[in-house]
């Protein structure tokens, strides 16, 4: 339930409201508008329906959110779209983000490389996994902190906030070191003690779908961080199992305009992990972003075929300036614009 507070409600009317909220054991987010300040009643569905608060002193109207998600919701935001700023980039709105780097961090030259070729034709964010969430066990896991240290060294050389990959709680203090975007993997998405420990960090969150989850199973995730305070979540569409083999995913696009329909929280796609080739990488880029999805998070390579991990859906630096100038111009057809290099 929101509770809609009069434009002259005093601040001891908003913490009564608050007070009768917590008394039936609900909890009370209040967020601040321009002109109106809104109270969440966050519980026990009957509890908070029992409560009759539209009589109190300085209520303007009570709104019931009928969706299991509260927070996530876009009802809760009374319709408006969140707009975050992440180093001084900003995802959401009409910011279309570009998100860019290697699957995984392999050594210096290879970071920096990278780095330095997406940086120059105008990415925003830079991506590098240090932990990464191998199918096998065998397959090479992670540079680890000697990965986060080049990342550290990237941002350092080009500016670029970076976004790495947590898996596990007991990393979450180097990451926290280095990590502009915290990313959560699609392997994750329903890892409810790492969510709830990330909504306590208070960093960006990019949130990666699970293979199998439903849209409902995602924004209920996205939901254990934002109720710990964190209100910057990503939601990121990345490709669900289906019965098609012919590629890694299905990348599902309807995702984009349903989640916009019951979320405020910005939506990006990864069209790598989805795709599993390079060549198909493009075209769903282009689709995603003229279907208003707010960016991307794509994998580019120097040297693709010699990579560690994930190289044939890896873009080369030589032609990642070409794909990002299609993915504007698709974008731009959404009302988005890529912002201009920093
Ligand atoms: C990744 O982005 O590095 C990754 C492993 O993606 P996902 O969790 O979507 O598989
Ligand atoms: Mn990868």
């Amino acid at each position: 339930m929101m509770i809609v507070m009069k434009e002259s409600a005093t601040t001891d009317q908003v913490e009564a409201v608050v007070r009768q909220v917590e008394h039936v054991g609900a909890r009370a987010h209040v967020s601040k508008g321009e002109l109106h300040t809104v109270i969440g009643a966050i519980g026990d569905r009957e509890h908070v329906a029992n409560l009759e608060l539209d009589g109190m002193p300085g209520v303007d109207h009570v709104v019931p959110i009928t969706r299991p998600y509260k927070l996530a919701s876009l009802q809760f935001k009374r319709e408006e779209y969140s707009v975050f700023d992440i180093g001084g980039r900003k995802v959401g709105g009409n910011n279309f983000m570009m998100i860019a780097g290697p699957c995984t961090i392999e050594s210096r030259d290879q970071m920096l490389t990278a780095a330095a070729a997406v940086h120059e034709a105008g990415a925003q964010l830079l991506r590098g996994g240090a932990y990464k969430p191998r199918t096998s066990p065998y397959s090479f896991q992670g540079l680890g902190e000697g990965g986060l240290r080049l990342l550290a060294e990237a941002r350092e050389e080009t500016g670029m906030p970076v976004v790495t990959e947590l898996m596990d709680v007991r990393d979450l203090e180097p990451i926290l070191e280095v990590a502009d975007v915290i990313q959560v993997g699609a392997r994750n998405m329903q890892n409810y003690t790492l969510l709830t420990e990330i909504g306590r960090a208070g960093r960006p969150v990019i949130l990666k779908r699970g293979l199998s989850a439903q849209l409902e199973e995602l924004l209920m995730a996205a939901e254990y961080v934002l109720k710990e305070g964190n209100e910057e979540v990503i939601l990121c569409e990345r490709g669900i199992r289906t019965f098609e083999s012919g590629y890694r995913f299905t990348l599902d696009l309807m995702a984009i305009p349903v989640l916009k329909q019951h979320t405020h929280l910005p939506v990006i796609v990864d069209p790598s992990h989805a795709a599993g080739r390079r060549d198909l990488v493009l075209p769903m880029s282009m689709a995603a972003a003229a279907a208003g999805a707010d960016g991307v998070i794509v994998e580019v390579h120097p040297d693709p075929e010699h990579a560690i991990c994930d190289g044939p859906q890896q873009l080369r630096t030589t032609e990642f300036e070409h794909y990002l100038r299609q993915v504007e111009a698709a974008a731009s057809l959404a009302g988005k614009e890529v912002a201009a290099k920093v």
